[in-house]
C-alpha cells in the first residue's frame, strides 16, 4: 500500500506515522514529492486491515497495491481446466451449456436434451430450486427436478448443471450435479461459497449484478482458498440505469476477467440482455473477445415456460446461433 500524507502536515505527526508502521512490523520508504509526502509500505498486507492507518493524523489516504485474492491471479497459475470426465472440458474449446431456465417435467426436459444433444451440445442447465424475486412464481421442482436432470442428462450422455440455493442441498446436488451453480444472488453468501470449497465438484460462479470484478474473483477466492480449484466464472450482466435489456451486458468484462485470472470464463447472454432477440448476437460477441464459453436458456416453447421464456431461444433460435457460434470458432483457430 502507499500512504498518502496531506500537504502541510507537520513533521511530528508524520514521525507519529513512521512509528505506527515500525511497531506494526511493516518496511516503509518515506518519498518527498514536489508537494506530497507519499509512504509506499511492503509488509504483511494481507492479513493486516490497512484502513486502520486511515485513522491516523496526517494521512490523506491509502492506495492498495495487492489485490484481495491471489489463488485465482495469474501469479498462482497460468490457466486452468475444468475437467468434467468423458473428454468434457472446460477451457480449453468453447463449451456451450444450454437447457431451459427451470426443470419443469421429465417430458419437456427430455425433448430440450433430446434436440440439445443431436446438435453436439454436452452440459444440459435446468433450474430446480428456484430464486424468483416473488415467492407466488414458480420456485421449481426442487429435489424432484435434481432427480430429473440427472436421469435426463444420463440418457442422452450430457453432463448436469443446476443452481443450488442452500448449504443443506450439497449432499443432493454432489450426488446428482455434475457442475453446481452459484446464482448472482448468491455470490457473496460466503458461508455457501466456503462449503462449496470443501466439495470435489466443479463450481460456476455467478457475477452478482452489482458486483464488481474485484469482488467477483474475491468470491471465487473463498471457494479456491477451502481448497476447491474447479471453478468456472460467468459473466451476466450487471445492474444499469438503462432499462432497454435486463442487466447490461458488459462484454468488456470477459477480457477484462481473464487477464487477471487462470479460471475459465463464460458468459450467460440469457440472463445479461433478458430478450431472446439480442442473444445470439451477444454469443457471437463472446466468441470473439475470447470467452471460454457461453450458457444459454433454451425451450421447445418459450412462450409457455415456467420462467424466463422471453429470454430463452427456441429450437430454431438456438440452432442458427450455435451453428454460427462454431463456425466463428472454427474461423478463429485458423485464422486468428
Ligand atoms: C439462472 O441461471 O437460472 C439464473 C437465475 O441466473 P442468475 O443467477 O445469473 O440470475
Ligand atoms: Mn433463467
Amino acid at each position: 500500500m502507499i500512504i498518502v500524507v496531506k500537504k502541510g502536515t507537520k513533521e511530528e505527526f508524520i514521525d507519529n506515522i513512521k512509528d505506527t508502521l515500525l511497531a506494526n512490523g511493516m518496511t516503509f520508504y518515506v518519498l518527498q514529492g514536489s508537494s506530497y509526502v507519499l509512504i509506499p509500505v511492503a509488509g504483511d498486507l494481507t492479513t493486516s486491515d490497512m484502513g486502520r492507518f486511515r485513522s491516523l493524523k496526517g494521512v490523506e489516504r491509502i492506495i492498495n497495491i495487492s489485490k484481495p485474492y491471489f489463488m485465482v491471479s495469474k501469479h498462482y497459475r497460468e490457466k486452468s481446466i475444468v475437467d468434467l470426465g468423458d473428454g468434457i472440458d472446460i477451457g480449453s474449446d468453447f463449451t456451450v451449456i444450454s437447457g431451459p431456465c427451470s426443470v419443469e417435467s421429465a417430458d419437456s426436459l427430455d425433448k430440450i436434451a433430446a434436440f440439445l444433444s443431436g446438435l453436439g451440445v454436452k452440459i444440459l442447465r435446468g433450474g430446480t430450486f428456484k430464486m424468483r424475486t416473488s415467492p407466488y412464481s414458480f420456485q421449481g421442482l426442487g429435489e424432484n427436478g435434481v432427480k430429473i436432470l440427472n436421469e435426463t442428462a444420463g440418457r442422452y450422455n450430457m453432463k448436469t448443471i443446476s443452481e443450488i440455493v442452500d448449504v443443506r442441498h450439497i449432499d443432493l446436488f454432489e450426488q446428482y450435479i455434475d457442475i453446481i451453480q452459484v446464482g448472482a444472488r448468491n455470490m457473496m453468501n460466503f458461508a455457501l461459497l466456503k462449503e462449496l470449497g470443501k466439495s470435489s465438484k466443479p463450481i460456476l460462479l455467478k457475477r452478482s449484478a452489482n458486483a464488481t470484478i474485484e469482488e467477483f474473483l474475491s468470491s471465487a477466492e473463498y471457494i479456491m482458498a477451502e481448497g476447491n480449484e474447479n471453478i468456472i466464472l460467468c459473466e451476466r450482466g450487471i445492474t444499469s440505469f438503462d432499462d432497454s435489456t435486463r442487466s447490461l451486458v458488459n462484454i468488456a468484462a470477459i477480457p477484462i476477467i481473464k487477464e487477471q485470472t487462470h479460471l475459465p470464463v463464460i458468459l450467460d447472454p440469457s440472463h445479461s440482455v433478458g430478450s431472446f432477440k439480442y442473444v445470439p448476437q451477444v454469443s457471437e460477441a463472446a466468441v470473439v473477445l475470447g470467452a471460454d464459453g457461453l450458457i444459454v436458456e433454451t425451450h421447445y416453447n418459450p412462450t409457455n415456460a415456467l420462467s424466463d421464456g422471453y429470454q430463452s431461444l427456441n429450437f430454431n433460435h438456438f440452432e442458427s446461433m450455435y451453428k454460427k457460434v462454431l463456425k466463428l470458432c472454427e474461423f478463429k483457430k485458423e485464422n486468428l
